[in-house]
């Protein structure tokens, strides 16, 4: 049995390959059994798995951050602040005089205003998007962490959406795609890292960026593949050659797409579905051990 407090991170390295469909099954296989469980859905871009429950909502937050305000009747126009933006988040000409913030760059660092020596900086709250805990269905929490469009890093939405989760219960993170910082955020607090990937070449290029990152962050990982019996058998072989753990095949099957396209979850129509989720749980308790 996985101790209560456990993560799972589903993940897999571009979109469209069927995470949303592990993690949302999973979560509703689980709290069949009893067990508390929360879905995190970190895919704070564009989530979705709310689609597939209904649910009340709870309580939402907003996540803001801070960022520089420069007065410019304070500033001299030394540029120190400017040099010390590791995110190109000011925009500085020495002559003739500008400078600017650019707010969709910042990371809220605080860089620039330990640099400036004029008192010429100070900060203001910026809205980055909303955290927001469901009611699911299945009587357990669904959290979302939703960013608002313009905003450059879903980054500080994930980590509150995260925290909003709590510890107190297992959680399915349902990680944003790719290997980028969203991706880094979200497995870094996983226990375990579930891949989706699909057996094509597409699929398998994929699969190794995640692999080696997630190999040297250390983590325990496991692989799903998707829309099994299309594509070859490289994922396969791959897998095989670098002693991955394969902990389930999903057939390429019209029913599944349908079924998924239409917001339903493949465990609620068909029980062995359920069981079959509640197995890949064992196999993750068998690996991580
Ligand atoms: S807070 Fe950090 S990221 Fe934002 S402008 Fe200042 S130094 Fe750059
Ligand atoms: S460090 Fe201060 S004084 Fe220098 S350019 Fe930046 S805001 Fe102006």
């Amino acid at each position: 049995m996985l101790p209560l407090n456990f993560k799972i991170a589903i993940a897999s390295g571009k979109g469209g390959t069927g995470k949303t469909l592990v993690a949302t099954n999973l979560f509703h296989s689980l709290s069949k059994t009893g067990i508390p469980a929360t879905l995190a859905d970190c895919d704070a871009e564009a989530p979705n798995a709310k689609l597939f429950f209904k649910s009340k909502e709870e309580s939402t937050s907003v996540v803001t951050q801070k960022v520089p305000v420069i007065d410019e009747s304070k500033c001299t126009y030394c540029g120190k602040c400017h040099d010390w933006c590791n995110y190109h988040a000011i925009f500085f000409l020495p002559q003739p005089q500008v400078i600017k913030v650019m707010e969709e760059l910042c990371h809220g660092c605080g860089a620039c205003l330990a640099a400036c020596h004029f008192k010429a900086i100070t900060e203001k709250d910026v809205e980055l998007g909303v955290v927001t805990t469901y009611t699911a269905s299945n009587h357990n929490n669904l959290v979302e962490a939703h960013m608002h469009a313009g905003v450059y890093s879903p980054v500080p939405l994930i980590k509150a959406g995260i925290q909003a989760a709590g510890d107190h219960q297992m959680t399915i993170m349902d990680a944003p795609p790719g290997t980028s910082c969203p991706f880094i955020q979200t497995v870094a607090r996983a226990d375990y890292v579930v891949l989706v990937t699909e057996p094509t070449p597409f699929g398998l290029s994929d699969l190794k960026q995640s692999v080696e990152t997630l190999r040297e962050m250390k983590k325990p990982i496991g692989v799903i593949i998707n829309r099994a019996g299309m594509g070859n058998q490289e994922v396969y072989e791959y897998l095989t050659g670098e002693n991955i753990p394969l902990l389930m095949e999903i057939p390429f099957e019209r029913s599944i797409a349908a079924s998924y396209a239409q917001g339903k979850l493949i465990t609620e129509a068909d029980t062995l579905w359920k069981s079959i989720f509640l197995g890949l749980l064992d196999k993750i308790h068998v690996q991580w051990k």
